[in-house]
C-alpha cells in the first residue's frame, strides 16, 4: 500500500494519505509561498514551478486538481505545476473538444440514421 513519505508543503499537503501521493512529493519541505504566493505577477509562483518540474506524482497532482475543481474558479496555487489561470486555460480547452466531440458522434448518428 503507497503511503506518503513526507508532508509537502505545497497545495498537496493537504492530502496526507491520499493515494495518488504514493512517492514523496518535490514541494515536502519547500515553502509554501512557493506554491501560494502573496502577489500573482509573472515570477510568483517560479521557484514552486521548479519544484513541480521534478516531482514524480506531477500529472496525478494535476489530475486530481482538474478532476475536483471548479472548471470556472480553480483551486488556488499550484497544482501539477500549473496556475490557476493556467488550468482555468486547460478547462476551456477540454470542454471545447467534448463539445467537438459530441457534436461529431451526433454527426455520425445522423449520417448512420440517414
Ligand atoms: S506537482 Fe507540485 S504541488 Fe503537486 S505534489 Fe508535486 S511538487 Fe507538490
Amino acid at each position: 500500500m503507497p503511503r506518503v513519505l513526507a508532508l509537502p508543503s505545497g497545495p498537496a499537503g493537504g492530502l496526507a494519505g491520499t493515494r495518488w501521493i504514493d512517492k514523496t512529493p518535490a514541494c515536502a519541505g519547500a515553502p509554501t509561498e512557493w506554491f501560494f504566493p502573496a502577489h500573482t505577477d509573472r515570477t510568483a509562483y517560479a521557484k514552486g514551478k521548479e519544484c513541480c518540474a521534478a516531482c514524480p506524482v506531477r500529472s496525478r497532482c494535476l489530475d486530481y486538481a482538474m478532476a475536483n475543481e471548479e472548471p470556472d474558479e480553480p483551486w488556488p496555487g499550484l497544482w501539477g505545476g500549473t496556475t490557476p489561470t493556467e488550468r482555468r486555460g486547460i478547462h476551456k480547452a477540454d470542454s471545447r473538444r467534448s463539445d467537438r466531440e459530441a457534436a461529431s458522434t451526433g454527426t455520425s448518428t445522423m449520417r448512420k440514421s440517414a
